[in-house]
């Protein structure tokens, strides 16, 4: 098509502002590389295409492309321009100056290489370039075997600064916050022992290392003179990033409880993600290791999601914290991944994409593990209280009222005051549950209680001793009070009657009365109150029974 062969694109002023990558023409190697000469003959007999993107976007694998820019110095001067190209990842980026047809200035660089010439973290690779008057011939090759992305532009050295400036308070802020909730994660998990927490730290921990690596950080300043980590770190993290996703995932939405097809499925995926990227980096296929990369995190971005909306659906809890997080995270990640790859248009926004959703994920899911805290926190103490109460009367059990009743037992010691238990027994209530059926028997319990409580002061105890039997513990209430609040009890339940079907049930009960020495155990008193009763059921029941111990009251 000769549309498609037509070289030649317009050319550029050299202070014209943007992405160029559509004011470019290109070449892909085909069969072994070419020098130069080779390259600018081809360009001159047409050989190039034109370049339609704003930022080329050549994939994963591809062969190495070179491009021709032609640059116009309309001023009277000579024009200093920076050239921005390409993307930190680039394994190898040859730059070439012709005017004239001499060829006036080039660079080498790449990540292949030590110490790579002009790599400028989050911006690409940018160099100092001099324009004389007129036009001048910008030849780039590119070699990459990880995804070849090349933005194109001309900068003055003040623009050039100032995205430096912003990008450094950009990743400053990124990584700070993202480091104080990745150590926030660390700290609940040292204290709660919650494994979601280290498992989140640890994925937002491996985000950072792949966005740092992947941004050109790393490359520039920890590991300029290691060109081999360099050509994996960021392709490892990547799936370092996923698996630990996948953990937290697990962890934080219980899947072995709920859904656990689920969670085998993603230890499955997991386990296969590291073979895979280990056995490629084992046999040294950088391409393998890329697409596996890049793979793996388009396919946990896509379970993470479904996970999510299984857990909603489920009404798994806090699975909406869940899944509004992760839909930030994973979209987040699934843009930036297919921007890099060149399946969707490469932009500041969709390169950034996963930094912002990564942010914006970790606060989310900060309130989130804040509210399952919470939701624990409520869940122990329904416990804690479902231990001391009676389910069906809601009235304290043996255990609450015991605890109860020490605290009592020792402020009455400290202020001497006296205290009166009373033990109290339903009549005949087998014969209760035996005529009108079991139910009968819990709503008599049940109306028993309600009279019980509301007959008592806010500073005695009500419990369920355990079947039919009460325990009471009155406050400053001496004997004589005692026997005569006991008969009035005894007097309001011959009183009750309690409703089933056309029946109506009347019930007495007895009672055993006695003042307490708190010199003496809880448990001893409980002894004489219980022999009280056992004297009012054995002197026919429907009575109440008194003990004052002597020397006392
Ligand atoms: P007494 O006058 O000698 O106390 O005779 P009683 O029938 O009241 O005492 P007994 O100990 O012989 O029987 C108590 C019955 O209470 C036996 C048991 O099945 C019943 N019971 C215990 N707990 C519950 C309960 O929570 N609900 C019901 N409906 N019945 C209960
Ligand atoms: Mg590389
Ligand atoms: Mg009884």
């Amino acid at each position: 098509m000769s549309f498609v062969h037509f070289a030649h694109a317009s050319s550029v002023r050299v202070d014209e502002q943007g992405e160029l990558g559509a004011s470019v023409d290109y070449l892909v190697e085909k069969s072994g590389p070419l020098d130069l000469s080779q390259a600018s003959s081809l360009y001159m007999s047409g050989k190039f295409m034109k370049g339609v993107a704003l930022v080329p976007d050549f994939g994963i694998g591809s062969n190495p492309v070179w491009m021709h820019l032609e640059a116009d110095n309309q001023g009277n001067s000579v024009s200093l321009k920076y050239l921005l190209a390409g993307v930190t990842w680039l394994d190898r980026l040859d730059v070439y100056v012709l005017h004239s047809g001499k060829l006036e200035s080039q660079v080498h660089t790449g990540d292949d290489g030590k110490n790579a010439p002009g790599l400028t973290p989050a911006q690409g690779f940018a160099f100092p370039i001099v324009f004389p008057q007129g036009r001048s011939d910008v030849y780039l090759r590119i070699q990459s075997v990880d995804p070849m992305v090349v933005p194109i532009e001309l900068l003055s050295r003040e623009s050039l600064e100032k995205r430096k400036i912003r990008s450094g308070y950009f990743y400053g802020f990124l990584y700070g916050y993202l480091a104080a909730l990745c150590v926030y994660n660390l700290l609940l998990f040292s204290g709660l022992w919650e494994r979601s927490h280290l498992y989140y730290s640890l994925t937002l921990l491996s985000g950072i290392v792949c966005n740092f690596s992947y941004s050109g950080h790393g490359v520039a300043w920890l590991w300029p003179d290691s060109p081999w980590f360099q050509r994996y770190i960021i392709l490892v993290a990547m799936v370092v990033y996923s698996v630990c996703g996948l953990l937290f995932a697990g962890r934080f939405l219980s899947l072995a409880e709920y859904m656990p097809r689920t969670l085998k499925a993603t230890r499955w995926f997991s386990a296969s993600a590291i073979a895979a990227m280990a056995l490629s980096m084992l046999v040294g296929s950088q391409l393998a290791a890329g697409l596996i990369a890049f793979s793996t995190v388009f396919i946990f971005a896509v379970m993470m999601f479904l996970i999510g909306l299984f857990a909603v659906r489920k009404k798994l809890p806090a699975g909406r914290h869940f899944l509004s997080a992760i839909t930030f995270g994973m979209l987040g990640a699934w843009i930036t991944n297919f921007a890099v790859w060149g399946k969707i248009p490469y932009t500041p926004l969709t390169f950034h994409a996963f930094e912002i959703g990564l942010a914006l994920e970790a606060t989310l899911l900060a309130l989130g593990l804040a509210y399952k805290m919470r939701q624990y926190q409520e869940a122990n103490i329904k416990a804690e209280k479902m231990a001391r109460q009676d389910p069906l009367t809601g009235l304290s059990n043996r255990r609450g009222f015991l605890e109860l009743a020490s605290m009592c037992w020792s402020s009455a010691a400290r202020g001497e005051r006296s205290l009166v238990m009373i033990m109290m027994d339903i009549d005949h209530f087998k014969a209760i549950n035996d005529q009108y059926g079991h139910q009968a028997g819990d709503d008599v319990l049940i109306k028993v209680s309600t009279l019980l409580k509301r007959n008592t002061r806010a500073s005695d105890l009500v419990a369920r001793w355990g079947g039919e039997e009460f325990i009471l513990l009155l406050t400053e209430t001496d004997i004589e009070h005692a026997r005569n609040y006991a008969e009035k009890l005894r007097h309001a339940i011959t009183e009750l009657k309690v409703k089933t079907g056309s029946h109506s049930i009347s019930l007495t009960a007895s009672f055993g009365v006695v003042r307490c020495s708190t010199d003496s155990k809880i448990v001893d008193m409980i002894h004489l109150a219980d022999a009280e009763l056992y004297r009012a059921k054995s002197e026919g029941r429907n009575r109440v029974c008194v003990l004052a111990p002597a020397g006392i009251g």
